[in-house]
Parts: C-alpha cells; structure tokens; sequence
C-alpha cells in the first residue's frame, strides 16, 4: 500500500511547523499500518477497534491541545492535524478522540476539582479509562436547554435520573460525564461505571459512524457522591463549551474525510476505462474534481485561519460554527460525488468513499446540525435570534 500523501494545492505545507508536521505524519503512519487495515472488518460489525485505545493514548493523541497533567500541550494547528488524519481512517476513529479529549478530559480540566483532575486526567490520557459526554436526551437533541434529567440533593452526594441519548462511547466508557438539572440549573457530574441504577445500552442498526460505540444512558436514582459533582460547570454555556472545542477538531476531521474521497477517485478515474479512454479523461470527470479540490481547499484554508485565531485566543463561537456548517457538509458533498464516480464499485466496502459518506451524515447532525449553525451565524449577523 503506498502512504498516503495529504491534498496540499495551496503550499500550507510551507505554514506548517516542525512539530505540526511531526505530529501529522506519525498520526498518518498509525491510521495507515494500524487502524485502516481492520476498518472494513469493525465497520460490518459495527464495533470500534478497542484494542488501539491504550496505543493512541501512548501516542498521545487524547486531549493533545491540553496543558498541565502531563499533557502534550501541543498547539492547534497540530493538534487540527491530528483530527484531520483521525479522520481520514474513518469518523468513528476521530469521534473517539474527541470525546475523550474535547468532550470529557478538556470538562475536568477546565471545570473539575483538583482531586479530579489528579485521579482521571492520566488516565484518560493513557487510554486506560475512556470517557463519554452525556447531553442529548431523546426529546432534546438541538434543544439541551429543554433537558429533563434531574439532580436531587441526597446526604452527601445527589441522586441523577434521566435518559441521555446517542451517547458516542457510552457504553464502554469508565467515566460518563453527564449533564442534568440540579435545583433548575444545568451541572455536570462525573457518572461512573458500575455506579447502582445507572445503565448503558447500546444504539444497534446504525447505518452511519458504524464503527463508532453509540448508546442510550438511563439514569434510575444513581447515587453520585458530592466529589464527582464538577464544581464549575455551571449553566449551560459549560457544556456549550466543551462543544465548541470539539466542533474546532470536527472542522479538520471533515477535511480529511475529504481528502480520502478526493485521493480515491483521483487514482480510480485514472485507472478506471470507459468507452475506451481513462473516466479521468472526460470534463465531466474534471469538472468535477476540480469542484472537490477547490472546496477542499478552501477549506483547508478556513481551518488554517481559525487554528491561528485560536491559538491567540481569540476564537468566537460563530466562527466555528461557520467553519463546522462549511467543512462538514462540503466533505459529505465530497463523499457523495466520489461515490457517484466510482459507479457500481463505489457502493462495495472494498472502496472507503461511500463509508465516509455515510459516516458524514452524522458528522453533519452531531455538535450542532447544519441548520443550527445556519441559525447561529444568523443570529450573529442580524442581532435576532430565530433559533427558538
Ligand atoms: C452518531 C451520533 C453520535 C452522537 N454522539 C453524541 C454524544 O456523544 N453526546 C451527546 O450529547 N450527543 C450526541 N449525539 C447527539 C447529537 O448531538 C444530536 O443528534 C443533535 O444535537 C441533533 O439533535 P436531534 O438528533 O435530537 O435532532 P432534532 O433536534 O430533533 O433536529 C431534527 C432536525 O430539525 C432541525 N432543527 C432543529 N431545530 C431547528 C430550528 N430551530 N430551526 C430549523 N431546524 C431545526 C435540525 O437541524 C434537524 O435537521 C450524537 C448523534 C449521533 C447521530
């Protein structure tokens, strides 16, 4: 199998630091030797594969842009490399390094007390324990604010009732952070496996991220020590918080689902003979590769800026939001039209553009739907809100 070699039209390999392309390459090298060569295999059997955990956590892959603990600390641009060569193995792959680092380790750093930092964050880091955030309900995917999963005082700890929903990881994580309504304000709580009256059933029948653990949370008065109660999670725009770390690594993951479609195709066209003469050689056949490089590109670019403005700190919500909405649904427009290229051959799991399609579907419903993004943007532009 020849390495991939990235989709670089533009040079942003000349803005790339040492460290950025160091960090890239040894992600490439894993994706391509270790997870790609079992992807068609766990996706039929929609399993993720369980065994690279503690490996991904010795490469440091969980909550790289994070300091302190022993973290990598690596900076954005990187750590946006990282996502994108995740995701060019397959959207479950990345979706666990997300959660495990955006959704739940970035949630105990930035809100957990000092004894919950000291105990899960190496862990967490190390693939020895794995995380799962626990926000939607089956009635409030958009709407978490409508949540109705309950906290009530009980001794010295709370009793937390509810069912979350489509909880990626959720049920082989150690540690589920979940999101609920003590006193009428929204808290996050460290729920932990074999905790009495709290189960994890897995979401069967998926046909998108199918290499992905998905499940259902139901929560029947389990008991939570006052400890695992995140002190500075307060409020909803905590958990928006967490959210919008991840949406930053979706907008690098979608690109480099992309790029696995756009180098598929570009290699199969060539090879692939219709009336006599290579598919490539048609202009229908390079309009449209055209279209997918110029968008991958573009978005390549959009995910360049805004690793730059957060690495100054100075990264708006709704500048994500544009970037998630364009990367996302410009990848599974990617997806869709390699797919059509490869004809027949493109809906067999011997070809990854279709996965990556399907994949995407979610990508482009999870952390936010397109429409919401819409919405956000909207609201940032005109002062009105038409989201509620
Ligand atoms: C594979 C997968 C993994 C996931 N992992 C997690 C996880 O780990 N943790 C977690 O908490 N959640 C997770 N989710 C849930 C995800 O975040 C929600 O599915 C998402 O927020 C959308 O909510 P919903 O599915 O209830 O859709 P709904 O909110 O019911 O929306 C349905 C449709 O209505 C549209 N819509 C909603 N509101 C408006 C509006 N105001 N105006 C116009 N259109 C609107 C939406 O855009 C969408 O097209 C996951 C979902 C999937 C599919």
């Amino acid at each position: 199998m020849t390495m991939f070699k990235g989709i670089d039209y533009y040079d942003i390999e000349s803005e790339l630091s040492q460290e950025a392309r160091l960090v890239r390459d040894t992600a490439r090298a894993f994706v391509e030797r270790e997870f790609l060569p079992s992807i068609r295999e766990h996706y039929r059997a929609g399993t993720f594969p369980l065994e690279l955990v503690p490996r991904m956590g010795a490469l440091g892959m969980f909550g790289a842009n994070l300091s302190g603990y022993g973290l990598p600390a690596i900076d954005n641009i990187s750590y946006g490399l990282l996502m994108q060569e995740l995701e060019r193995g397959d959207s479950g792959l990345r979706s666990f390094a997300s959660v495990q680092g955006a959704l739940v380790m970035y949630p105990i750093l930035t809100f957990g007390s000092e004894a919950q930092k000291q105990r899960w964050l190496p862990l967490l880091a190390s693939g020895r324990a794995i995380g799962c955030f626990g926000l939607t309900e089956h009635d409030h995917g958009s709407d978490p604010a409508g949540m109705t999963t309950r906290a009530v005082k009980r001794g010295n700890g709370y009793l937390l009732s509810g069912v979350k929903m489509w909880i990626t990881n959720g049920a082989v994580a150690d540690l589920a952070l979940v999101w609920a309504k003590l006193d009428g304000e929204i808290r996050g709580f460290l729920v932990e496996r074999g905790t009495p009256g709290f189960t994890a059933n897995e979401v069967v029948g998926k046909l998108s991220l199918r290499a992905s653990v998905t499940a259902e949370l139901v929560l029947d008065e389990a008991f939570v020590p006052e400890e695992n109660l995140l002190p500075d999670a307060v409020g909803l725009k905590s958990a928006l918080k967490c959210l919008n770390q991840a949406r930053y690594g979706i907008v690098w993951g979608a690109l480099g689902a992309a790029m696995a479609c756009f180098d598929e195709v570009l290699v199969h066209s060539a090879e692939r003979m219709v009336f006599g003469r290579p598919l490539a050689a048609f202009q229908l056949t390079q309009a449209k590769l055209a279209d997918m490089l110029t968008e991958i590109t573009k978005g390549q670019l959009l995910a360049l800026q805004l690793g730059r403005l957060k690495e100054l700190g100075k990264m708006r919500p709704e500048q994500v939001s544009l970037a998630k909405r364009n990367n996302v649904r410009m990848a599974l427009e990617t997806a869709r039209t390699a797919r059509g290229i490869l004809g027949a051959v493109g809906i067999s799991d011997e070809y990854q553009s279709m996965r990556h399609m399907c994949n995407l579907e979610s990508v482009d419903t999870y952390e936010g739907t397109y429409e919401i993004h819409t919405l956000a943007l909207g609201r940032d532009l005109t002062g009105i809100d038409a989201i509620s």
